[in-house]
This record gives C-alpha cells, structure tokens and sequence, in this order.
C-alpha cells in the first residue's frame, strides 16, 4: 500500500490496520492478490421472502411495515418487513441508533442473511435503498479476516489491489496448455469474483481450474524457493574433508559386526559429499535401530582425519550421554579426544569442556543443543551432526541452519518423511536412506491389553525378568501437566516394586538430575536394574538389546511417532520382543485408529505416513506456531499430481525462463523467508 497518504487518520489508527494486515500475512499489495475468498455469498438475486427457506442464507427485499425497540427478555431492535409474498422480521441485539432511525416505515431495505424458522432474519447485513439499486453482477467473496478489519474494508483493499496489480502470466503459454491450467488472471479473477449462477458451496471445491491453478502457482513458488535455497548452498564453500589416515578404516575393522549394505550406501553418499567444497546438508533417514550412530561416527572421524572437529548434538540430555559413551567406545583405541557438554555438569566440567574444544585437543564434541546456543568456540569445526533431527524445535532448526549455514551439517531423523514431504518442504536436502535393519532382529510383537488386564501384563514383565530379559514400563503422558506426568511415574513405580519384590525395578523421568539419569540408565544397561520405569523420557534413542517387553500404560494418548519410537527401544538384540499397548476404554475414534496402525505395522514409513494422513503436515512438521510459510491452497494428500508437475516445471523454468521463475517467486514469496524446510 502506498505510503504517505494524506487521509486524516492518525498515524496510530493507520499502524493499527497495518498491523491487523499483517497479522493475515498481508504485507505487501500482492499479498491481497493472493488472498482468496474463505466462500461467497450470492447477492445477485432477491429471494421472495416466502420462498427463503430456513438455515439458507439468502438476500431479500422489502418495505419496512413498523421498527421498534423492546427491552425484554434483551435490549433488542425489530423491524417488520414485508415484499409481495410474505412478512419477515430482522432482529438486532446490537445496533446503533442510526440503523434505527434508517429502518423507518416505508423505506426499501435489502437484508442478506441466514433466514430461521417463524419468519424472521436474525442480525442480516441490511442497506436502505434510495432509488434504483442495481444487483451485484458476481457473487460477494468473504474473506478470511481478523477482528477490528471489516469485510468491506478488506474488500475495498482487494479491490484496489486487483485494480493496480498487473496480473500477468509467470508460466510460459505452452506449459499452462500442457498441464490444462487456466491463466493467472483469469484464476484470480474468478475466485474473487466468480460469475453469478455458479453454486457457492461447490465453488470452494479445490478441483475447479481456477482452484487447480492458484495450487500449482503455490506448488511452483515452493519448489523454485527449494531449489534456489539448494543451489545456493551448493555455492559456498566448505571444508574439502578427503578419505585420508586410517581412522575410519579402523573403526570399520574393528566394529562386532559388518555394515549392512544400506548403511555402506549412506556412508558413501556422504563421503562424497564431505569430499565436495560445498556445504552438505544430508538427512539420514532410517527407522529406530537401523544402525544410524555408526555411519555418524565414520562421517566424525572423517572430520578428524582432515584436522578439524566435529560436533554432535541430540535433543535430551539422555540420548547425548549415551552418543557420548558409544562413541567414546568406538573412538577410545584410536586415541581421538571427545568432550561431553551438558546442563547438568559442574562449572568446573564445562569450562575444561569448553577448553579442549577451543584449543582442539577435543575432536570431537558431544552435547544437546546447548553446544551451539552457547556460543562454545572451537578450534576447526568443521562438521555437524544432528541426531533425531525432528525432534528439535522449529526455531532450533531454523537457527541452526543459519548458523551452521556454512558447516557440513549430517541430520539424522528416525521419523521417515512421506514421500510428499521430502518432495516438498525437505526438497532442499540431499536425503540417504538405511532401509534395512541388521540382520538377525526380529520383529517386535505388538499386543493391545484394556488396562483391566493389568495384572497378566504385570506377570508378563516378572517372567520375562526372571528369565534373563529387562522390561521398560512408559507412563501415561499427561500434557495438561509435567507435575502430573512425574507423579504418575513415582506412583508406578511405587506400586510396581511392591508388585515385585523379586525383581529390580529402577525409576527414570525428566526431573532427576543428569547424573542420577545417567546412573539409572547406566544401571539398566549394565542388567543391575531389571525393570526400567520411566516416563517419555526414554522415548528417544536409548539402546539397550537386552530389553525385550516395553510396556505402555494408556498407549491411548500417545501419538503415533511416539509410539513407534518407544516401541523402538525393544527388538534390539536377537531374543523375540513384546510391545504391550495397555489402553483405557471407551477408546475414542482417533485413537482407536492409531492403535490398530501401530500394531498392524512395524514400517515406520508406513506409520508416517498414516500419521501425516491423520494430522496433516502442519502438525506433522512441528510447524503450527513458527509462522514460517506452510502452504496455504495446495493439499500435499489431495494434489500429489500437481506437486510432481510443479517439480518437473520448476526445472524447466529456471532452465528455460529463468526470469519467469524469479517473478514467480518474487509474487508468491515477495521479501519472505523462503518455505520452511527440514
Ligand atoms: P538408530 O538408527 O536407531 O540410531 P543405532 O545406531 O542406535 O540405531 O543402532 C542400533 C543397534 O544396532 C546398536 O546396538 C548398534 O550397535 C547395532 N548395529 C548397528 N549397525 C549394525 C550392523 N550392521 N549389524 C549389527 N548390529 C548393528
Ligand atoms: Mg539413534
């Protein structure tokens, strides 16, 4: 909008509706362009009011018969109206004295509203007629606003908008013939607009022209912004790390076990990459106990073997322990230095932490996300590894990407992506996949108990214990309330150790100290603890083969990557494992829906994707509160076709009509951050 403007409006009230535009996400002219009709009203025609039928909204017309105002049973305004065929009665709680005063006997009006029952329209939209008034030629679009902005003001500013903007084409005329898609300005026009006669409620329909358009435009400007953001990492530059020593052959000859081939593939794509003079930003995928954390070893040790550092970071403080041991198991007989940062150590440990890594004596540094939030300076980092990428928090992500924006950046995530995702919002990371487990696992069993069988579950844990194995036991998760959670876990354990005095039952969950978690899960590990209860705590990453029951209590709560990730933490060693899914009747639809797919499926991929298909990707992505550009028309489920068109044509368009795509972008994105990634 311009500025400068000579309307009498304070500078406050204008801030105020500048403010309130933005609050929609419109910033700039274009913006109104693109904002699209929530539905339409149809104003074209005048009902006869014997003719509106209840619970329709409709537009009638008529003379006013008689206005008053009455008091009981509420301050209220009602006007008699009546038209050839029949009476109707308009009813306001809230009005102005003026609206009134222009419903005087005698005067046209023409009220649009929802007619009910016994004749009468309660609060309609309402205009006294003075003369000939001619009918609107297009339906009335309603736009999805915010308060203290009127309809008509954000029409009259769409109007505007659409009257100065120049609407022209961004896909050259043979693509839209190929793909069947109707021109920019006739998309726009008509879902602002659309022409009289069309039915309101199937308009909305995403799989009009119109519709399909506006969709791949967004698709489009999506993977053009992808793209640019890929291509211009591949323009700085980064550290060249070459295969050179021995360290990483030796981790290789020296590990219990062979690589599976999955795991060999993921460690080349990413030798490759860390071979190349441009940033990586890899993810690898691979489902719980696909054997990640050593291909993230070798891609340290590569670092190392160049000279500089590398730093790993997990989302909780347990799984960053545990990276810490396992690699200081792997790396101890190659002599490689590994410092260990967390929250919970002295001051004195952090700073000898901090000094190994900023004199390079540390290779290697291990922590949560604390290792970067705080400024921790290394000598030559020259690698970042990201275990349980997904599990950090949009900002988290946001920033590391900034900050480590020239770093070689290894994100790992044990939540597969739908394949619609990594099309779309991870489209602007290279992606390896361990698709296969180590050989010799077997399945996890999935059981559902109603909690009234209880006592047979509890039996199942003592046999199960007695006869060599360890059992976890996860507490309900209680969101309202981590007060709650942790209570819930000191009574289950309370009541288990009673239950079981033959056994040795330990206690793990959020508020205990870093150390004493370390103890406990040290204990667990070591087979002195028997039976681990805990909360969700140990939901991420923690491996112990040993442990083959996994019992949840109100599995009904839990979401569906949750479940599979805590279900994960069994089926680790050779022996035969259990997941128990103790839930409370009546089970309600949703989770009765996720129950069934947990236990039907041990493919996280396929968990995943029922998953986004339950939730849908803003949800899925973590995304709902950071604002970041989700995609507003185009539905990755619905419109799988058009995304694989917008793919193809964004490569053809910056190949073939690079200043095509730009303007695209520049429209769809304007001064925006690009579409929010990985
Ligand atoms: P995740 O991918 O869930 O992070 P981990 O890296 O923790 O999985 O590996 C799970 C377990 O499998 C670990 O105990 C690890 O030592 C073991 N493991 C990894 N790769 C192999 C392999 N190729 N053969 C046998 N066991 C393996
Ligand atoms: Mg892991």
């Amino acid at each position: 909008m311009r500025r400068g403007s000579t309307r009498t409006a304070g500078k406050k009230a204008s801030r105020t509706t500048a403010a309130k535009l933005a609050a929609l996400g419109l910033h700039r002219e274009f913006d109104l362009v693109l904002h699209l009709p929530l539905r339409y009203e149809d104003e074209t025609r005048i009902t006869p009011i014997a003719e509106a039928a209840p619970g329709e909204p409709v537009q009638v017309e008529g003379t006013v018969k008689s206005t008053k105002i009455v008091y009981r049973p509420k301050r209220q305004l009602l006007s008699h109206i009546t038209d050839a065929t029949g009476d109707l009665v308009l009813r306001f709680f809230n009005f102005y004295p003026s609206q009134a005063k222009a419903l005087a006997p005698g005067a046209t009006v023409r009220a649009f509203g929802e007619a009910r029952f016994g004749g009468e329209m309660a609060h309609p939209r309402f205009r006294v007629l003075h003369g000939e008034t001619p009918l609107p030629s297009a339906l009335t679009p309603v736009y999805p606003t915010t308060a203290g902005l009127s309809q008509s003001d954000l029409r009259r500013r769409i109007e505007k908008a659409l009257s100065r903007v120049p609407l022209d084409d961004t896909l050259p005329a043979d693509l839209t013939a190929r793909l069947g898609l109707c021109g920019f300005r006739e998309a726009v026009e008509t879902l602002h607009h659309p022409r009289p006669g069309v039915d309101p409620v199937s308009f909305r329909h995403g799989s009009l022209p119109a519709w399909r358009r506006m969709k791949f435009d967004e698709l489009l400007a999506q993977q053009l912004s992808m793209r640019e953001h890929y291509r211009e990492r591949k323009s700085r530059a980064a550290p060249v790390l070459m295969p050179k020593g021995t360290h990483t052959s030796k981790l290789v000859a020296g590990l219990p076990f062979r690589l599976t081939v999955a795991q060999q593939r993921a460690w080349q794509e990413i030798e490759g990459d860390l071979a190349q003079p441009h940033p990586m930003h890899r993810l690898l995928q691979g489902d719980v106990g696909s054997g990640k954390t050593v291909v993230a070893v070798l891609a340290a040790l590569r670092a190392v073997e160049n000279g500089m550092q590398a730093a790993v970071m997990a989302p909780t403080e347990i799984l960053a322990e545990q990276h810490f041991r396992k690699f200081s198991e792997w790396l101890s007989s190659l002599g490689v230095e590994i410092a260990w940062l967390s929250g919970s150590q002295t001051k004195k440990e952090r700073e000898a932490g901090s000094a190994a890594i900023a004199s390079g004596k540390a290779k290697l540094a291990v922590g949560t996300h604390a290792l970067f939030q705080e400024r921790v300076a290394f000598r030559s980092l020259g690698l970042v590894i990201v275990d349980e990428q997904h599990r950090f928090g949009v900002a988290q992500r946001l920033a590391l990407r900034t900050k480590g924006d020239d770093l070689h950046q290894l994100m790992m995530s044990a939540t597969p992506i739908p394949r619609t995702l990594s099309m779309s919002y991870f489209a602007d990371l290279d992606v390896s996949v361990i698709d296969e487990l180590p050989p010799g696992r077997t399945p996890v069993i999935t059981k559902l108990f109603t909690d009234l069988r209880r006592a047979e579950v509890v039996k199942r844990v003592h046999d199960a214990c007695v006869a060599g194995g360890q059992a976890y036991w996860v507490c309900p998760l209680i969101e309202e309330s981590e007060q709650l959670q942790l209570q819930t876990a000191l009574d289950t354990h309370a009541a288990l150790s009673a239950e079981l005095p033959d056994l040795r039952v330990g206690l793990i969950h959020g508020r205990l100290k870093g150390a004493e978690k370390a103890r406990a899960m040290a204990e667990f590990k070591a087979g002195k603890i028997q039976l681990l209860v805990g909360t969700t705590v140990i939901e991420v990453g923690v491996d112990v083969p040993n442990a083959s029951l996994m019992v949840i209590e109100h599995a009904e709560r839990f979401g569906l990557a949750q479940l599979h990730q805590l279900r994960g933490r069994v089926g680790r060693g050779a022996a035969e494992s259990v997941c128990v899914l103790l839930y409370q009747n009546p089970l309600g639809e949703a989770a009765r829906r996720r129950m069934n797919i947990i236990r039907e499926n041990t493919d996280g991929f396929a968990i995943a994707r029922e998953d986004l298909r339950l939730r849908g990707p803003g949800e899925y992505l973590g995304a709902r509160q950071s604002g970041a550009p989700l995609l507003r028309f185009a539905d990755l489920e619905e419109d799988v076709d058009l995304l694989e068109e917008a793919r193809a044509a964004a490569e053809v368009l910056l190949r073939a009509h690079p200043d095509l795509a730009q303007r695209h972008l520049e429209r769809w994105l304007g001064g925006r951050a690009q579409f929010l990634g990985a």
